[in-house]
């Protein structure tokens, strides 16, 4: 059968997607109504936005933060209470990051949103490039990813942030959950549930958590927003690839496979949280930034606590 006469299950128009899981044919217009019928729905039950709130958003210019932005200012951008600002890192990836970075100027100038951009270089005195080929206690990823997270929270509190939006979609969170299931990660799985207010930390919300990776990058290539093709070049997490496979051979075989970690997840994770509350947070006395232990993980990377004793 030509696919071009497969109709919408919602009106008469020819249908652009089947999403297996709900078995619906859906037009370009109800598609798009379908995923943002779905984020707003998720902002209400996980992260309630208040009056007078900043959102900021980590956008590192691919299509998953792009479109994160994208939504998130149609949805609040006409509200005179919510500020929305994009806070980019600059990590020193040559080759990679300048590109992202551009596209990601490139679209808050278009919605006029206000844009940080800051540089490891600047913050720690180090880039990824120097950083990737030492000799090192962790991964690549580990690094970049404490000391993205932590220079980006240091941003979204200086700017006065009340939420702080990022991309994950529901292919990352269903990865992550069976990844941290294999491993045994309990710690890891309780801060990924919907986070509760710790001090000094702003609250995270994931609006794209319930959307597939797919639809989203067809809302991004719909909406003509960056698709960021072309992966980190230190990119090399095995275990999470494998996993990243064996989800998508299941979703075909199962459709909703995806979903249904996720929704379990959430099911559980209050049980969760209730037996394994999360610590209070204390501020790392070098950095000044909030964390479990007296030292933060950054600190800890990047040796500062050694320096710091002497
Ligand atoms: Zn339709
Ligand atoms: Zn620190």
């Amino acid at each position: 059968m030509d696919s071009k006469t497969i109709k919408c299950n919602k009106c008469n128009n020819d249908a652009i997607i089947f999403q297996k899981y709900s078995g619906m044919h859906l037009c370009r217009k109800h598609f798009i109504e379908d995923v943002e019928r779905k984020i707003k729905l998720t902002i209400r039950k996980h992260y309630s936005i208040k009056r007078n709130e900043v959102i900021a958003i980590g956008l590192s210019g691919g299509k998953d933060s792009s479109t994160t932005l994208y939504i998130l200012h149609k949805l609040f951008g006409k509200r005179p209470d919510i500020e929305l600002v994009g806070i980019s890192i600059d990590e020193g990836i040559a080759g990679y990051r300048p590109d992202t970075i551009e596209s990601a100027r490139e679209l808050t100038s278009k919605l006029g949103v206000r844009h940080i951009v800051r540089s490891f270089r600047d913050e720690y005195d180090t880039t990824m490039d120097k950083i990737a080929p030492q000799k090192r206690e962790k991964g690549a990823c580990s690094y970049c990813g404490v000391l993205r997270k932590s220079l980006i929270n240091k941003i979204a509190l200086e700017v006065g942030a009340t939420k702080l939006a990022i991309g994950h979609n529901l292919d990352d969170e269903a990865q992550t959950i069976l990844l941290n299931h294999l491993k045994g990660d309990v710690s890891r799985m309780v801060r990924l549930a919907p986070p509760k207010e710790l001090e000094g930390l702003v609250l995270r919300m994931k609006p794209l958590r319930h959307i597939p990776e797919k639809e989203i990058a067809l809302y991004a290539y719909l909406h003509d927003l960056p698709l960021g093709f072309g992966g980190c070049p230190y990119a090399h997490e095995a275990m999470r690839k494998e996993i990243r496979a064996m989800l998508n051979e299941f979703e075909v075989k199962h459709p909703g496979t995806k979903y249904a970690l996720l929704s379990g997840f959430d099911k559980v994770s209050g049980i969760l949280g209730r037996e394994y509350p999360q610590e209070g947070l204390q501020k790392c006395i070098i950095c000044g930034q909030a964390c479990t232990e007296n030292v933060c993980q950054a600190c800890k990377l990047l040796k500062r606590d050694q320096s710091y004793n002497k």
